[in-house]
């Protein structure tokens, strides 16, 4: 038997050269080795609903810190100070966060603002020469996406998506299966993604504030889904449009997009996003070999699945303190997670999104 110093170094070997998070074991066992990297220190940007549950979950992250807060309601920022214990030199308004250039104490802004402004906030927060973690979608268009990934690149400073999917235990481990040939030759996924919208007046049904509709805040998981659940990229897609609605979903708004991509091995993908109906959360995927259904598949969680093997047994831990841990170690580690979260990444997604849209318009294949 070695011993448990032998044992110790296996382990920080593996925690170094594995995936961040190959599965639930090794990624708890590398969250518990000692590590010399700095603890990531970061400003939210936009201090609204998701903003408010990022800054709560970070509470419990070993790696990351709330430091700084951007704001344009000073009422919010006195409340996230008393209850963050956030310096007043850390924060800062729409105006003035260029001058987060000159502030060593913040590494990384996390901007959680509507989509429509995300690009020009990624585009000023690199140049200030801090690291950018951008909610999903990354952007409202690929064009916006490339200028995004363009400025980060120029500035040396990493940018990273709000694909809190990526490190859920479960749905790391199904993709785990899937890259050891579990489930055979992937052939089909199909992903299922809405919620009925409230309020007709709020930012996510104007146009210019979030891109689109149900397409770019919830049918993206389903773009993102088919992609990691299948491991390859699209090549082609269909759309169909549905509105019921024309009032509350106006041009430009989608309310309900049937959609479908084709892969380069033959495989194709069935989904549907929506803005007008309840319960609509589910993954399948089928292989020659095996398959696996989440239900609920992308929603806060627990995340629950099962595959051909049966249930899927991993914990259910806070999304968003897994995800900043690990963005951390990808920042100062360098670190690889099993499903990419860069910039390229949302570029993809982005990418896929101008085509259904295309799609959808035209009522013709779009390539890509
Ligand atoms: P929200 O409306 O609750 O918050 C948005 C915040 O942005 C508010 O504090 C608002 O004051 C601020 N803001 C700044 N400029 C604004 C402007 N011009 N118009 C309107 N608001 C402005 O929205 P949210 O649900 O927190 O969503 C914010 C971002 O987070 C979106 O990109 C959304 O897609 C993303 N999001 C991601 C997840 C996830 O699970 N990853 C979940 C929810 C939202």
């Amino acid at each position: 038997m070695g011993s448990r110093r032998e044992f110790i170094e296996k382990l920080t070997v593996s925690a170094v050269s594995l995936p961040i998070l190959c599965g639930p074991t090794s990624l708890f066992a590398a969250c518990e080795q000692p590590y010399n990297s700095p603890i990531l220190r970061v400003a939210i940007m936009g201090l609204g609903g998701y903003g408010t549950r990022v800054a709560k979950a970070m509470l419990d992250c070993k790696r990351a810190k709330l430091v700084g807060v951007i704001s344009g309601t000073p009422s919010k920022i006195t409340k996230w100070q008393s209850e963050y214990n956030i310096p007043e030199k850390n924060c800062y308004n729409y105006e003035n966060f260029d001058r987060l250039k000159d502030n060593p104490d913040i590494d990384a802004v996390y901007i959680i603002t509507p989509n429509g402004l995300h690009c020009e906030q990624a585009i000023r927060v690199a140049k200030a020469g801090k690291h950018v973690i951008c909610e999903k979608p990354m952007a409202i268009n690929a064009e916006e996406g490339e200028r995004m990934v363009k400025a980060c690149r120029e500035a040396n400073v990493k940018l990273l998506v709000g694909y809190r999917m990526h490190f859920e235990p479960k749905t790391v481990e199904v993709i785990r299966m899937r890259k050891a040939g579990e489930f055979g030759q992937p052939k089909f996924f199909q992903g299922q993604s809405g919620f009925v919208i409230g309020n007709p007046n709020q930012w996510r049904l104007n146009k210019k504030l979030s891109g689109g509709g149900a397409m770019m805040d919830i049918g993206i998981y389903s773009i993102n889904g088919a992609r990691y659940m299948l491991g390859e990229e699209p090549i082609w897609v269909t759309a169909q449009e549905t509105k019921t609605d024309p009032v509350k979903f106006k041009e430009g708004i989608d309310e309900t997009i049937q959609f479908q991509m084709g892969f380069p091995s033959g495989a194709v993908a069935s989904c549907l996003s929506t803005y007008a109906m309840r319960h609509l959360d589910r993954f399948f995927m089928t292989g020659d070999e095996g398959w696996m259904e989440m239900k609920p598949s992308s929603g806060y969680g627990p995340i629950k699945g099962r595959t051909h093997k049966g249930e899927l047994e991993q914990p259910h831990i806070t999304h968003q303190t897994l995800q900043m841990d690990g963005m951390s170690r990808i920042i100062f580690e360098g670190l690889e997670p099993i499903a990419p979260i860069d910039g390229e990444e949302g570029l993809k997604d982005l990418k896929i999104i101008d085509a259904i849209f295309l799609a959808a318009k035209t009522g013709k294949k779009v390539k890509l």
